[in-house]
């Protein structure tokens, strides 16, 4: 159990078994957010956000990885955001989050799913 649903003004922040809600009405709350939970994601790692109904696990990787952003195509850095199973780079992952709706998925030019 992750705790009652939340409210359209707060985010959700799970990382490990330590759980922390936020304001997340303000522009301002919601860049603190997105801040504490890159951090928060650097040093454990994997962290989950839930924000506006939308779930996001925040990722970091210090592996070199050929996978690109799917909504804009840029190569994803060391910190990514998965949302509904999308890869997405930072920018992209956060205007998801707080437009509460899917970025369109697309393949961008020259992206291979199978690798080398
Ligand atoms: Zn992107």
């Amino acid at each position: 159990m992750r705790g009652r649903p939340l409210t359209r003004d707060a985010a959700r922040l799970v990382a490990g078994a330590a759980v922390l809600v936020l304001p997340a009405a303000t522009a301002y709350e919601r860049q603190v957010v997105f801040e504490h939970a890159d951090h928060a994601a650097r040093l454990h790692g994997r962290i989950e956000l839930e924000f506006h109904q939308r779930r996001a696990v925040i990722c970091s990787t210090t592996a070199a990885s050929p996978t690109a952003c799917r909504s804009c195509g840029a190569p994803l850095a060391r910190l990514r955001y998965i949302v509904a199973w999308q890869p997405l780079c930072g920018i992209c992952g956060r205007r998801d989050l707080i437009a509460g709706a899917p970025v369109p998925a697309r393949r961008p030019a020259g992206y291979r799913a199978t690798g080398a």
